[in-house]
């Protein structure tokens, strides 16, 4: 079984966001879909690791921003590489408007964004399948949708260096974010500090 078979597979990306009570968060999820038309149905996977999964797993509500190519890194920094339960990432942010459901959602480097209002919750083990119809939906720009390919390749920062060869020992460096690790052998259960992915998106560098 060839793993690499899973990079094959392409994803757009969101800026999944919700509410409960004054608590405003967002995070960044790659796994939005219409899944059916009939009524119109769109699906969305998140990490159980992520604030913004309780949130929405609490209020049924969220908003999805739709990721263009005119995004900068600082939107996968802002939402992606820290935890709404350390900062507040709406403190001062303002680059947003409000949906009619009270939600915000985000109106730079994006040009989409649907309401949703989720129907069922379906357990995967690392990650929630939430199902949901729309509420509202509006285009904000006509810059096309950032895939992740993309982003890998035009909007994450190239590595400014080699690895750092830290006496000789091996280094692994996240694939999502950058962040390296040194050691001989990297932990299978080992989660990325700075973007939460797991050892399966850690390669060997240097
Ligand atoms: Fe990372």
């Amino acid at each position: 079984m060839d793993n690499k078979a899973m990079y094959k597979l392409s994803y757009g990306l969101f800026v999944l966001s919700a509410k409960t009570g004054e608590k405003e968060n967002g995070c960044i999820t790659n796994t939005a879909i219409q899944v059916a038309s009939d009524p119109n149905q769109i699906s969305f996977a998140v990490n159980k690791a992520n604030y913004t999964h309780d949130m929405v797993m609490d209020t049924k509500k969220c908003n999805l921003s739709v990721i263009s190519e005119e995004a900068d890194f600082e939107l996968f920094k802002h939402f992606g590489f820290q935890s709404g339960r350390d900062v507040d990432k709406f403190a001062g942010y303002t680059k947003l408007d409000y949906a009619a459901n009270g939600i915000p959602y985000i109106t730079a480097g994006t040009n989409a964004f649907f309401s949703i209002d989720v129907r069922q919750a379906v357990d995967l083990g690392s990650h929630t399948l939430f199902i949901g119809e729309p509420s509202a939906m509006e285009v904000l720009s006509e810059a096309p949708s950032a895939t992740y390919g993309y982003y890998q390749s035009s909007i994450k920062p190239k590595p400014e260096k080699p690895a750092r060869s830290e006496g000789g020992k091996t280094v692994w460096r996240c694939k999502i974010c950058g962040y390296e690790y040194v050691g001989e052998t990297l932990p299978e259960d080992f989660i990325c500090p700075i973007c939460k992915h797991p050892a399966s998106d850690f390669e060997k560098v240097g």
